[in-house]
């Protein structure tokens, strides 16, 4: 069917009986769910039962690259893995750029898919075809570099592209995510599974290439992107994603000292244009990024003096503001802390500034910590937790349980837990954009600007859209997540996707040109039917409408300062934002999708039979 993008293989690891298979892949299921997401979210549906325990070993890490991933073409280094979270205990979608991807597919393989559990620590060594599990116990507690390092030694080889989980994850912290090439499969928790099959790292070398239909046309195509992306997204390589901490601020829409306002006081120093003139080393670069987004920075001065990290808008927001923290060498080390220990900053730094209000409102005292003064602006304070975290010690051991324990032992606090199916939100404010908000809740993998759909493009950007309107965010919120599910099954990054023409109008011939199909016209339809592939998987585990909603702190209490200063989104407004939702969607009151709409979008007979138990209570 393809003459090129996909290699139509996946490669099986069993870590239980320590075996391997080559399988092939049915270009079918390509051709309907495209790659990357859709095909991992596939596999997902047909692999991994609704209650299985995250951490045990019938889950599994399902990874998947698109047709474009490693193909001559800007920033085609994205893949996605699947599996189930220990953070929320859902599906959970993650995605990743860096260099493993398209070493996975030059080594021969679509898709990775991990299973079972290794008696003792291994890692797997992929070296074009010869596939090896080895022992690992001398990699057990390292930091991430040192991993990283002995592998490189080890294998004799320093172009290896390797995924790791850090010590935290060893020592089961819920929201650990995999480190891949100094970027990472962050969100969820992927890590903390990596790590529960006592497999420490992955390695990888590819020297084949991805075949491709049309070389020669597919170049030209390519020269020209790369120039439009370096034109039209040069603020991206100055600021990276911090070129919005200033903004965010100025409109009154910055989540500050765990959303109890969104005005920082302390902006100036952790604004974009500060950490360029203070704290810069140089950009680094995705797999074939003509932007270079990642601005690697350095501590100057102090305990962490020398460590490096690039801290990008949401490190910044989560670690930085939500904590209270101004000092921007803070947050460069806290989030180097959090790489090299394998923690995912986001959830780390929201679950942190929770515990700062904890204890504020006394809650929690200085025994329940350790003897840490745990306030907002204390950045000692947030290092020595993280550093606790890691190794699960005290209040530590506390918060690496994520939201979903932390909601067992302080239940009367969900009003400002900041989160949504037990995904701690993002450094975006749903009351001064109210579109963020249904995103926040309808996000396939709990709170989340990406997968959830970010619309501050079209809230504030593009002038299309009132950001404290309700009406018309329903369609808005669908759409572009639509658009994210099926760029993310590409396996390109969002950053450039609109300069090889994937938009909410998909055109160009950059699809065709690398698979000799043309079925551009299709990929939002694809991106639809991906996006409801995922919610029939969080259907199938227990996920209704009630789950969709919002905390108290959103809903009830008003912006106390600023430009946004009164706003607030109400229950009554967040409902008619998510019957807007559904009804785009065709899924019913609850948040099921009908089976009308499933026979619509083209899925399998096999799945809308399969769907049947649960969309029982559907139509
Ligand atoms: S824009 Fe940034 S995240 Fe995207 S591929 Fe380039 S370096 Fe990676």
């Amino acid at each position: 069917m393809f003459r090129g993008g996909y290699l139509g293989k996946l490669l099986r690891v069993n870590l239980s009986d320590n075996t391997y298979k080559v399988e092939p892949i049915d270009p079918a299921i390509q051709r309907r769910y495209l790659g990357g997401r859709g095909v991992a979210a596939r596999y997902y549906l047909d692999e991994l039962a609704p209650d299985i325990d995250p951490e045990g070993p019938a889950n599994k890490l399902i990874f998947f690259t698109g047709p474009l991933t490693g193909a001559p073409l800007p920033s085609s280094c994205k893949f996605q893995c699947a599996t189930v979270s220990p953070e929320t205990g859902h599906y959970l979608c993650s995605n990743c750029g860096g260099d493993a991807g398209h070493q996975l597919k030059f080594a021969g393989y679509d898709g990775l898919i991990i299973e079972g559990t290794a008696k003792a620590p291994v890692y797997i060594w992929i070296d074009d075809n010869r596939v090896e599990i080895r022992n690992a116990e001398h990699l057990s507690g390292l930091k991430v570099s040192d991993t990283i390092e002995r592998l490189k030694e080890e294998l004799g080889n320093s172009r290896i592209s390797t995924m790791v989980a850090g010590p935290a994850a060893e020592r089961r912290v819920k929201f650990c995510g995999i480190q891949a090439d100094g970027r990472s499969f962050g969100r969820g928790g992927a890590g903390t599974v990596m790590a529960s099959k006592s497999l420490k790292a992955i390695a990888i070398h590819g020297t084949g290439r991805v075949p491709v239909a049309e070389p020669d046309l597919l170049s030209e195509v390519s020269r020209a992107a790369v120039k439009h992306a370096r034109e039209t997204k040069a603020t991206h390589t100055k600021f990276g994603t911090a070129q919005y901490t200033g903004p965010m601020n100025a409109l009154g829409c910055y989540p500050t000292r765990n959303f109890q306002t969104a005005v920082f006081d302390g902006i100036e120093t952790i604004s974009a244009e500060y950490m360029a003139e203070h704290y810069k080393v140089k950009n680094l670069a995705c797999y074939r990024c003509p932007v270079a987004c990642a601005q690697l920075c350095e501590v100057r001065e102090g305990k962490y003096k020398g460590l490096q990290s690039d801290p990008e808008y949401e490190s910044i927001g989560t670690l930085g503001a939500q904590c209270g923290v101004s000092d921007f060498g803070a947050i460069v080390a806290a989030n180097a802390l959090c790489d090299e220990y394998g923690i995912d900053t986001m959830s780390c730094g929201t679950i942190i500034a929770y515990a700062m209000e904890l204890f504020e409102r006394g809650i929690i005292s200085k025994q329940d910590t350790g003897g840490i003064e745990l306030r907002f602006g204390n950045s000692e304070a947030l290092l020595d937790t993280i550093e606790k975290i890691a190794v699960r010690e005290g209040i530590g051991d506390i918060l690496g349980e994520g939201f979903k324990g932390l909601a067992r032992r302080f239940p009367d606090t969900m009003d400002f837990m900041m989160q949504c199916k037990w995904m701690p939100f993002a450094a975006y404010e749903p009351r001064g954009f109210h579109g963020i908000g249904l995103s926040y809740g309808t996000s396939s993998r709990g709170a989340c600007h990406n997968v959830g759909g970010w619309t501050i493009r079209d809230e504030l950007l593009t002038g299309q859209y009132d950001r404290f309107a309700v009406v018309g965010k329903g369609k808005l919120v669908k759409q572009i997540q639509d658009v994210r599910a099926y760029i993310d099954s590409l396996g390109i990054c969002t950053v450039v996707r609109s300069s090889l023409g994937f938009t909410d109008s998909p055109k160009g011939k950059v699809l065709e040109y690398v698979t000799g199909v043309d079925f551009t016209p299709e990929l939002m339809e694809i991106g639809e039917r991906i996006y409801t592939l995922e919610r029939l998987i969080l259907v199938r585990e227990g996920i209704r409408r009630r789950d969709d909603l919002l905390p108290g702190r959103i809903t009830r209490d008003a912006l106390p300062e600023g430009p946004a200063r009164g706003k607030i989104l109400t229950d009554e407004m967040y409902r008619v934002m998510l019957d807007e939702y559904y009804a785009a969607r065709g899924w019913d009151q609850d948040g099921i999708p009908t089976r009308q709409r499933l026979e619509d979008l083209g899925f399998e007979e096999e799945i809308v039979e399969r769907a049947r138990d649960y969309l029982v209570e559907g139509k």
